[in-house]
């Protein structure tokens, strides 16, 4: 456990890939504090699993782009479609130089998969476990920095703002039990998706969106908060919890889906929401719980080298694929909406920034395109931080002062309380949301 000082340069909320590689771009001489819920190993991040697309090359970027804006129902925004392409490949290079292996073809190339949406392949993967790969590396690299603390066990309960200026954090240490005032020159809220308010999803059940209520408390601009993606192929289990999700790649590998008799029912390489609505339909015209995952397809020494973690999970739950079908549902899975971020990760809040899956910077639009999640979190991560060295000023602390006068601490006595009011607060804007402007 680490004492939390009162003072830092930047706090940044949130231990996942947008968190790290936004601690890992400022310079060295920064004091740097990330906080997260529960342990740094308890974020999405950590579960990605089919991997995290790059521009092949030059020729390669107009399918790129076309399939990011074609899954996204051209409500993307193409410039930071295009800024997110156009770093693609220097993003995984940093990648590779923090020591990220990545699966290659016999001439050391880099070798890609594909999965729904992609015109061809272009992810990069590390077996079926990319996500942990990648956030194992980074956070390594952050525990070598002397200037960053990371500190689990520690949720931001609310930011410190006056005049629509951020001066730093409320957050309370589950473990201890104290309440801190965390003051900061800039705040970057890198806390991931919603899932957790959702009763079937991929996502650890702690994510519950206090970012975006704390947001919506504070008048800072949130975008598309209805924009909620469902994965197709989540493993269909009677039980409550965390979805297993299983992976698009294995069917951009050549796995099908099947109806209630085995027979096809949809073409399996489509983006997520087509094949989902496709699947949802097929079980209410066969009166079913779930579709049929059949893998067999795919050679068996391809399932054995890129998808070993789908194997055992599978044999946890029962069932063997190579001699049979799994059932699969479709479940919440990922958050194309967010606080509304610029190029540079801002908010519309001074000296707030938002990174990752909880903001919405308008790359995904309606639907995100697999695999370009982690490169989008990672990417504009490291542009706020960018732009935060670049634009550096430091606080003016009476303010700070001023506005901890204005801080009435009794409303966080009750955290678990006030934690359950966000999840209402942001299931609500969801519902108005989605009335106003439906996603479908
Ligand atoms: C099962 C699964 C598979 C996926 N596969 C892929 C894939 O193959 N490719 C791809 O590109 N994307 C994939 N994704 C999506 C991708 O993993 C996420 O979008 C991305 O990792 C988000 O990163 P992040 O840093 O924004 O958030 P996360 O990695 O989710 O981190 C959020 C952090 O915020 C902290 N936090 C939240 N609220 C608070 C609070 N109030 N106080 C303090 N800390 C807080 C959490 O503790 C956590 O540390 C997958 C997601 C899932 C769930």
């Amino acid at each position: 456990m680490i004492e939390l000082d009162k003072y830092y340069d930047v706090i940044i909320v949130g231990a996942g890939v947008a968190g790290l590689n936004c601690a890992l771009n400022l310079p060295r001489e920064r004091k740097i504090l990330i906080i997260c819920k529960d342990t740094p190993d308890k974020s999405d991040s950590y579960l990605a699993q089919g991997g995290i697309c790059r521009l092949v090359d030059e020729n390669d970027y107009q399918g790129y782009f076309d399939d990011t804006m074609r899954a996204g129902h051209y409500e993307n925004n193409p410039a930071t479609v295009d800024c997110m392409i156009r770093n693609s490949q220097a993003l995984i290079d940093d990648l590779i130089a923090c020591g990220v292996r990545f699966a290659r073809n016999p001439d050391g190339s880099l070798a890609y998969t594909r999965e729904g949406g992609h015109s061809r392949p272009r992810i990069c993967f590390h077996e079926d476990c990319t996500g942990r790969e990648i956030t194992t590396h980074l956070m390594q690299k952050v525990r070598g920095c002397a200037n960053i603390f990371i500190a689990p066990y520690v949720t931001m309960v609310d930011i410190i703002e006056s005049n629509n200026q951020c001066y730093g954090i409320v957050a309370k240490d589950s473990k201890n039990g104290k309440l801190y005032r965390l003051y900061a020159d800039y705040t970057v809220l890198a806390s991931g998706g919603l899932g957790g308010v959702f009763e079937n999803s991929t996502n650890f059940r702690i994510l519950t969106g206090d970012a975006l209520a704390i947001c919506l408390n504070h008048n800072v601009a949130v975008d598309h908060i209805n924009y909620i993606q469902i994965h197709p192929t989540t493993l269909y289990s009677k039980t409550k919890g965390r979805r297993f999700l299983i992976s698009e790649s294995v069917r951009g590998e050549g796995a099908v889906l099947l109806d209630k008799n085995f027979n096809r029912f949809c073409d399996e390489l489509q983006p997520r929401d087509v094949v989902t609505h496709n699947i949802l339909e097929q079980m209410k015209k066969d009166g079913t719980k779930h579709v049929w995952l059949d893998m067999r397809p795919i050679p068996r020494e391809e399932v054995l080298k890129h998808f070993p973690t789908i194997v055992q999970r599978c044999l946890d739950e029962g069932y063997d694929v190579f001699r049979e079908c799994v059932p699969v549902v479709p479940s919440q899975h990922y958050f194309m909406g967010g606080i509304r971020s610029d190029l540079c990760g801002r908010s519309t809040m001074k000296r707030l920034y938002a990174v990752g899956e909880t903001c919405c910077n308008g790359v995904h639009g309606a639907n995100r395109l697999a695999s370009n999640s982690l490169l989008e979190s990672l990417i504009f991560a490291k542009r706020a931080a960018q732009d935060i060295q670049k634009n550096y000023k430091r606080i003016n602390f009476e303010y700070a002062e001023r506005a901890e006068i204005a801080l009435d601490l009794s409303k966080y006595d009750n955290v678990p309380a006030l934690l359950k009011k966000y999840k209402g607060i942001v299931l609500k804007a969801i519902e108005e949301a989605e009335r106003e402007q439906p996603h479908n």
